[in-house]
């Protein structure tokens, strides 16, 4: 049996048609029918081998949804024709402290669904099925696929750094990942505010629930920020002040990245010593988080806002997230 895939042969090219012999099931791994894949900013990172450690042929994605179509002995939670989705992670050690406490996150041993492996820009993908997840009957696939990586991403800092439904939250970004953001946060019951770098996001990011707008070029808006916030999840790649955006955090604030700002980042000291606030880091999230997540998002109707293109134009989608033209999130359909 072969697998039909898009991959990227080298770095910064565009995907093309490639076809491979998947390995053997293994006990605990399960074959899914790809009808979805969300495209995520990693893909293309990996496309362009910008962090260095991408592995060719390259086949991307890592926003799966589809049906299991086989089973590995040795899983039970799954059956025939259940709809799951698969993430960023594809595996881990299971045995580790991290993996105990529901952190495979944090595995040493983690392995990721497409580097390495062959991702979800394909017709099939076997993986752990201990890392698969049964998509909840109410969402829809093309807008749940985004949930499993942009989903997970900006849910697990919300839970890992016990947000409140007191809190005022900033989410800087509203695209794939911060629409997201906005949406679970005002879930939450929190007071959100949301920054873009695009002034056209207003209405939607209030369609998505955010109280208040902030363009990230209104040097005045961003001063009236000062000590507003008490937490703030940033999700993007851009070098911005992050000084500014430091200074609005309210004593014991904290200010979180789920994406890597493209420069080293330099602060004062002080800045977070009179607040006593925190900048931190988070990953996508471990299996209960993300779990939960989808639990979550199922019961107040939080999906990702998509735009469906054929698998087979994929190039085509991959050149629109490329340009910032995605709103919000590209998702390739299998036909
Ligand atoms: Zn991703
Ligand atoms: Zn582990």
């Amino acid at each position: 049996m072969q697998i039909n895939a898009y991959a990227a042969m080298a770095a910064k090219q565009s995907l093309a048609q490639f076809a491979y012999d998947p390995d053997n099931l293994g006990p605990w791994d399960i074959e899914v029918a790809i009808t979805h894949c969300g495209i995520c900013h990693s893909d293309i990172h990996l496309i362009d081998n910008d962090w260095q450690n991408s592995i060719y042929p390259l086949v991307p994605g890592h926003e799966i949804v589809g049906t299991v179509t086989q089973l590995g002995a040795q899983v039970t939670h799954l059956q025939k024709g259940d709809r799951v989705g698969i993430g960023w992670q594809r595996s881990s050690c299971m045995s580790c402290e991290w993996c105990v406490k529901g952190e495979e996150n944090m595995c040493l041993q983690n392995e990721t669904t497409c580097n390495g492996h062959f991702g979800g820009f394909a017709k099939v993908i076997r993986a752990d099925g201990r890392f698969a997840f049964k998509i909840p009957v109410n969402l829809a696939s093309e807008n749940a696929a985004p949930l499993l990586c942009g989903g997970a991403t900006v849910y697990s800092p919300l839970r890992l750094y016990d947000v409140k439904p007191s809190m005022r939250v900033g989410v800087i970004g509203i695209g794939g990942l911060g629409h997201l953001a906005v949406q679970f946060a005002g879930a939450f019951g929190c007071e959100v505010t949301a920054f873009s770098s695009s002034p056209d996001k207003e209405a939607e990011a209030r369609s998505f629930g955010a109280h208040h707008f902030v363009a990230g070029s209104d040097r005045g808006a961003l001063e009236k920020c000062v000590r507003s916030l008490d937490f703030i999840i940033s999700t993007v790649y851009a070098d911005l002040d992050w000084g500014a955006y430091i200074k609005m955090l309210r004593p014991h604030g904290r200010l979180c990245f789920v994406g890597a700002a493209a420069s080293p980042i330099t602060f004062h000291v002080f800045q977070i010593l009179l607040t006593q606030a925190s900048l931190s880091g988070s990953v996508i999230g471990g299996r209960p988080a993300i779990a939960e997540m989808l639990e979550f998002a199922a019961r107040r109707n939080i999906v990702a806002k998509t735009e469906a293109v054929p698998m087979d134009q994929v190039n085509g989608a991959i050149a629109k997230v490329r340009q910032g033209k995605a709103r919000y999130r590209m998702v390739l359909v299998n036909q």
